[in-house]
């Protein structure tokens, strides 16, 4: 089963954010990741920064793992 998700530390941030938030679909990984951004990491729920998270997710086929 493929599996979308986006790995905080990869994204350039100030406090060593470890966390990685993984869903089915890549809607629901934005909008988790969105919250979590603007919520740990003080970031503005803008256009941009969500065509941004959009490019920084990743998909991994969960059978392999
Ligand atoms: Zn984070």
């Amino acid at each position: 089963m493929l599996r979308r998700y986006i790995d905080c530390r990869t994204a350039p941030s100030e406090s060593n954010c470890t966390v990685e938030i993984a869903a089915d679909t890549e809607n629901e990984v934005l909008e988790l990741a969105v919250m979590h951004a603007v919520q740990a990491h003080k970031h503005q729920d803008t256009p941009e920064f969500r065509r941004e998270i959009r490019s920084a997710i990743r998909t991994r086929d969960e059978a392999l793992t």
